[in-house]
């Protein structure tokens, strides 16, 4: 297993509700170590920028209103197999289908406010990185 780096964002309703602490904490005890983190109110053209890949979707207007509705706290995680890693931590996208104990079946209220973000690869995890971090990307 290779020691990776992920992008994470912890959506503006956790963020409403006060568990940013409660999610790092998942992180951690998990092996999941926060190497860079940052908290933002993103605007619609950097939330829609950030999820440019979606802009085609039926959700995509109301997924960029949402993630510029408030602060969120975005952070790099890295460690053994961190993207895979995260993503099971983070449980499946609809929280009503997510394994117990998981952070969206945990913290989340529809498919639309799920709590957190995660890359869902490699090259996508380079590019969110950089979106976010620019000086991250200089080795
Ligand atoms: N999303 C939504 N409605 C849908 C599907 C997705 O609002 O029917 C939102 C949701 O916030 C999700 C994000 O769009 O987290 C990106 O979707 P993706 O399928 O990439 O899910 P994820 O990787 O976040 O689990």
């Amino acid at each position: 297993m290779a020691v990776e780096r992920t992008l994470s964002i912890i959506k503006p309703d956790a963020v409403a509700k006060n568990v940013i602490g409660k999610i790092y904490s998942r992180f951690e005890t998990n092996g999941l170590k926060i190497v860079a983190s940052r908290m933002a109110w993103l605007s619609e053209r950097e939330a829609g920028g950030f999820y440019a890949v979606h802009k085609e979707r039926p959700f995509f207007k109301d997924l960029v209103s949402f993630m510029s509705s408030g602060p969120v706290m975005i952070q790099v995680l890295e460690g053994e197999n961190a993207i895979a890693k995260n993503r099971e931590l983070m449980g499946a996208t609809d929280p009503k289908k997510a394994d117990k104990g998981t952070i969206r079946a945990d913290f989340a209220d529809s498919i639309d406010a799920n709590a957190v973000h995660g890359s869902d690869g490699p090259d996508t995890a380079k590019v969110e990185i950089a979106y976010f971090f620019p000086a991250l990307n200089v080795f």
